[in-house]
């Protein structure tokens, strides 16, 4: 049964501005959805610009634990998200005194560290990979005794594309990971990192769900997503009969964790599938890059929904919108093959605006095949 949402849903009428923590492509899309319906966005961020700085009404810059700015730009907005994990929670905190922020300051804390995410998907009767804390070589030394080689070295926090990670094939390579990450923050409750065993995979898939102060959710047909060196190359759909045979278990936890946490907002859930099942990697509170294809591949785009929900709005359909749906991600050169994408008829093409540097997120092609 469903855990009963702690929340009435608020309505924030278009017309509004939704304040939005970051200004990457993320924030860009965001604003562009928020746009659509008729509000306006003021995106707060470190940098001066950034790729959503086009498509917004507004921009603070200043850091996330500068008080007095959260408190103007708390004041400037009616109701707040933020595109990134990386957050302060303390900061989504303060703001949240303040205006609603949607998903709370909780969905960020389990969510930005590895332990958190890994302990509520174990209680809620998912799978994940074998893990062990690790704080010094010799917790190290102790987490390949415990988890085996071949295992992944994540530092808990700042994790996303594959950074912040060293794979260790033997035991005798465990100094030169731990030297590899360098020195990762440490919480002040918790560890600096942690050691997962390498999870024999026949394939990667994500579940993107939406769900609103009610507690009514909606979910995308799951894309079956190729990485490489740890970053999204590609999305597609529908995925293989393997992946789907998976799907239905995968979505059921990434409802249950929705409702434990009380969710608001788009939830993106990374698995592998395996021989014995779905095994959860990683979630984010956030739209996500395995959700890009639902610009033109679904009836309403996770940017769309993300929206809807975090202002109190119904969800829109989320079926496919085309028998096949691919997303390529645009790294760096890629980007300079834009003239193709456009020569090829029903090719969608997004360029984020950033200057070039390699192996950066430029963009994404989405292909939808009637
Ligand atoms: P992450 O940033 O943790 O999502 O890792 C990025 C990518 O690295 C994943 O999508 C996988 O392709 C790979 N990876 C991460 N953790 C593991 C693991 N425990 N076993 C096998 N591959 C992994």
């Amino acid at each position: 049964m469903l855990r009963q949402s702690q929340h009435e849903r608020t309505i924030v009428a278009p017309g509004a501005t939704i304040g939005i923590l970051g200004g990457g492509q993320l924030g860009r899309m965001l604003a562009i959805a928020a746009a659509q319906l008729g509000y306006k966005t003021h995106i707060f961020a470190p940098e001066a610009s950034g790729p959503a700085t086009e498509v917004t009404a507004h921009w603070t810059q200043a850091r996330f634990e500068d008080a007095d700015a959260m408190r103007a730009f708390a004041a400037a907005i009616d109701v707040a998200t933020y595109e990134f994990e990386n957050v302060d929670p303390q900061a989504v905190s303060y703001l949240a005194g303040r205006v609603a922020v949607h998903p709370s300051a909780r969905s960020l804390d389990v969510s930005r560290y590895r332990p958190h995410e890994k302990t509520l998907v174990t209680s809620l009767g998912g799978r994940t990979a074998a893990w062990a804390p690790v704080d010094d070589l010799a917790s190290l030394h102790a987490a390949v005794a415990q988890v085996g080689a071949p295992a992944i070295l994540k530092t808990t926090l700042f994790g996303y594309d594959g950074k912040g990670q060293a794979r260790i094939d033997t035991e005798g390579e465990a100094e030169a990971a731990w030297t590899s990450i360098g020195q990762p923050p440490r919480p002040p409750v918790g560890h600096a990192a942690i050691l997962e065993a390498r999870v024999d995979f026949a394939a990667e898939f994500s579940v993107l769900l939406a769900r609103c102060a009610d507690g009514a959710c909606a979910v995308w047909d799951v894309p079956e997503n190729v990485h490489h060196d740890g970053v999204l190359a590609t999305s597609a759909l529908p995925a293989s009969p393997l992946v789907l045979a998976q799907a239905e278990e995968a979505v059921a936890l990434t409802r249950r964790i929705a409702d434990e946490l009380d969710h608001i907002g788009i939830l993106a859930c990374e698995f592998f599938a395996t021989a014995g099942g779905p095994v959860f990697n990683e979630m984010a509170p956030r739209v996500h890059n395995s959700g890009h294809w639902t610009i033109e591949g679904a009836v309403t785009s996770q940017f769309e929904n993300h929206i809807r929900a975090v202002c109190g709005l119904p969800l829109g359909a989320t079926a496919l919108t085309g028998a096949r749906v691919t997303m390529e991600n645009l790294l760096g050169a890629d980007a300079d093959r834009w003239p193709k994408f456009l020569a090829e008829p029903g090719a969608h093409l997004h360029l984020y605006g950033k200057s070039m540097r390699a192996g950066r997120k430029m963009g994404h092609v989405t292909r939808v095949e009637r």
